[in-house]
């Protein structure tokens, strides 16, 4: 199994410097770990397989550069690894 190849590589720990970007949404829903709840941001990026880094939420879990499918994410915080999808807030519902 390679699952575990996609693991993030940016800054998992709040920055100061970037407090005022928590709230970075690529598109619609809000993004949070389903397990944790902690939000990544637009400068925490992931690496693929093929060693591409980028910010997986932003492609919808599509590596850019060989186009590659990753149906879950690793969360940076509890190193839980969750459903893309489950990722998107869609309505605040609670996950529990
Ligand atoms: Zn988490
Ligand atoms: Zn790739």
């Amino acid at each position: 199994m390679t699952l575990h190849v996609l693991r993030h590589v940016g800054p998992a720990l709040d920055d100061p410097r970037l407090v005022d970007k928590a709230r970075w949404r690529p598109r619609g829903p809000r993004i949070r770990c389903p397990h944790c709840a902690w939000e990544p941001r637009r400068e925490d990026t992931w690496a693929c397989a093929c060693l591409h880094e980028w910010n997986t939420f932003e492609t919808g879990g599509v590596c850019p550069a060989c186009q590659r499918q990753w149906v879950e994410t690793q969360c940076p915080k509890c190193d839980t690894w969750s459903k893309h999808l489950e990722w998107y807030a869609d309505d605040e519902t609670p996950t529990t």
